[in-house]
């Protein structure tokens, strides 16, 4: 009953493309149904046993920890370094900020605590995907008489080149 249960949930878990990080799904001692009770804990309904998805492990360990890095936190929580830097990427964690960073900036390879990328770069990269935008729009009809001019003489040069 327990398991059919927890197999339903699991099922649609991953149809929703949610990723659960090693949930618990079935208590290790008694065999019951782990029940979701917020930032990665977990409890039996039936015998109350805790349990932690690897989110909720390296959560714990941190906040015993500051200043952990992700060597010292898989080697003490068993999730791995590559899981780590994911939840880290979805800005699920946040690394405190006394702890020595060990996230590097993925365009100009400053020290971060989560994300993709320093402060900076964020807006580079927003400004460019602005730009990639503004450009999408304009070529919907939204340019004016010069651009449209420039354009067309562009695509006849394509043109004569082929
Ligand atoms: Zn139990
Ligand atoms: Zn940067």
């Amino acid at each position: 009953m327990a398991m059919d249960a927890a197999r339903r949930e699991a099922l649609k878990m991953e149809a929703l493309g949610i990723t659960n990080y090693n949930r618990p799904y079935i208590c290790e001692k008694c065999g019951g149904l782990m029940i979701f009770k917020g930032c990665g804990e977990y409890e039996c309904e039936d015998c109350a046993l805790k349990g932690y998805d690897d989110y909720g492990k390296v959560r714990n360990y941190i906040e015993g920890h500051a200043g952990a890095n992700s060597a010292e936190i898989e080697a003490n929580t068993g999730v791995s370094q590559k899981s780590i830097r994911q939840m880290l990427k979805e800005s699920k964690l946040e690394i405190a900020a006394d702890s020595v960073a060990f996230m590097r900036c993925e365009m100009c390879g400053a020290d971060i605590r989560s994300g993709r990328f320093c402060q900076k770069c964020e807006v580079t990269y927003h400004r460019e995907k602005e730009k990639q935008m503004r450009e999408r729009i304009k070529g919907f009809g939204l340019e004016n008489e010069e651009e449209r001019r420039e354009r067309q003489k562009g695509e006849k040069r394509f043109l004569r080149e082929k």
